[in-house]
């Protein structure tokens, strides 16, 4: 395959979730998270892979995601994380994907929504309550306890499956802070019961809080990053062995001999030092190469590393430079990371058009377009590739 791929083995990530089955305290189950295309490894790859594996829940942030996941013969429990609006409403509970609510308007219209739905019997929707404990994004607060069972009790199309809250800073490991926010969900939970609201199930944990507080583990714990074979953060890695299932690859495309002092890319930021080979590979930003979220400094020394390293780059210093790996060995990217191609400086050594290029690609932000070739069993399952657009809805399957 010519151009820029991604390879994905399935079996990592089963292995990652075998991993994180093993610590569950009893009576636990895992969630697997799948949201934003299972973090860019595709969702419906890795719901599958995971539901083979004994997986029974999942959840997403959109309603759309979920729905997609149940076009695709996912059966398991899936729960939309996010908001969702009363037009969606209807194929969410015909689809009986489970819906988040934090928000006391939408109980009374979601009861007449699911109401007005054909059906014989009485038609539940089953709903997990959102309590804002310190994340500050959605959920109920804690002085709406009341008019939330008031309102849930004039609602007999809702049934309460699960009650939960998300931790803000798990993986900053600021123990006070989860603390507090675990303390808040408790009382929030338990003046709940006393208002004769009885959920199923509670559910507290992400990746991070899952690994450093196994007594709050509850029903279930909502796991995405160790699947997709990430620590939560530095330290947490003797606490489980995590397989990487993913790799970014593209190819020369492009290959020249140039002299020293010959400048490279845009604004020519780069100027070769010595006679060299520059290679060129098709990806880019708009493939997600080189873009990373929003940084914010986490105490002073990386605040000063973000300053010198800015201030270098005025003089032409470059700190940090992408690199590739070329048959085992790391190359630079030279100058700029153009949209949709990139300049590599490969220097003197052996190499062809077609070689192939292993790179750097961060998964959340890698272009769903980007083809993603998957692996299970030792073999080539499948290949994703897009037609158009950016979601999976627009998915073409080839099966091998
Ligand atoms: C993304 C998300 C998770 C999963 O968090 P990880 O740290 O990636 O395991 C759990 N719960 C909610 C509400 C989320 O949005």
């Amino acid at each position: 395959m010519a151009g820029t791929w991604i390879e994905v083995d399935l079996d990592a990530v089963v292995r990652n979730y075998e991993e994180v089955v093993k610590l569950l305290r009893s009576g636990a189950r895992c969630m697997a998270v799948v949201k934003a295309d299972a973090y860019g490894l595709g969702a419906i790859e890795v719901a599958r892979a995971l539901e083979r594996a004994g997986c029974e829940a999942f959840a997403v942030t959109r309603l759309e995601e979920g729905l997609i996941l149940r076009e695709h013969g996912i059966r398991g429990m899936i729960l939309v994380l996010g908001p969702t609006s009363q037009e969606e409403w209807p194929r969410a509970i015909s689809a009986q994907l489970q819906l988040t609510l934090s928000e006391l308007s939408s109980i009374e219209e979601l009861n007449v929504v699911c109401s007005e739905m054909e059906q014989e019997t009485l038609q539940q929707v089953q709903v997990h309550l959102k309590l804002e404990t310190g994340m500050g994004r959605t959920g109920f607060q804690l002085p709406e306890a009341e008019a939330l069972s008031i309102a849930l009790l004039k609602a007999p199309h809702i049934h309460v499956a699960g009650v939960y809250t998300h931790f803000a800073r798990a993986a900053q490991r600021d123990r006070q802070y989860s603390l507090g926010q675990y303390e808040r969900f408790l009382i929030f939970a338990s003046r709940l019961e006393e208002l004769r609201i009885y959920p199923t199930w509670k559910h507290v944990c992400n990746s991070a809080a899952f690994l450093d507080y196994p007594e709050w583990h509850h029903d279930f714990v909502r796991i995405g990053t160790l699947l997709i074979g990430h620590y939560p953060g530095p330290g947490f890695s003797s606490k489980l062995t995590l397989s990487d299932p993913w790799v970014a690859k593209s190819q020369i495309v492009h290959l020249r001999k140039v002299p020293k002092g010959t400048y490279v890319g845009y604004q020519s930021i780069y100027r070769t030092k010595a006679a060299t080979q520059l290679a060129v590979i098709p990806v880019g930003y708009a493939d997600g190469f080189g873009v990373t979220p929003h940084f914010v400094p986490q105490g002073w020394l990386d605040f000063l590393k973000i300053v010198i390293k800015n201030f270098l780059a005025l003089f032409g210093f470059f700190l940090g430079q992408e690199q590739v790996e070329l048959k085992g060995r790391r190359v630079h990217v030279a100058g700029k990371i153009g949209m949709q191609l990139t300049v590599i400086e490969v220097g003197m050594q052996d190499c062809a058009l077609g070689d192939e290029v292993q790179i750097p690609l961060r998964r959340t932000v890698a272009n769903p377009r980007i083809p993603r070739r998957y692996r299970q069993g030792g073999q080539m399952l499948s290949d994703r590739v897009m037609k158009e657009g950016v979601l999976p809805a627009h998915t073409e399957y080839s099966l091998q």
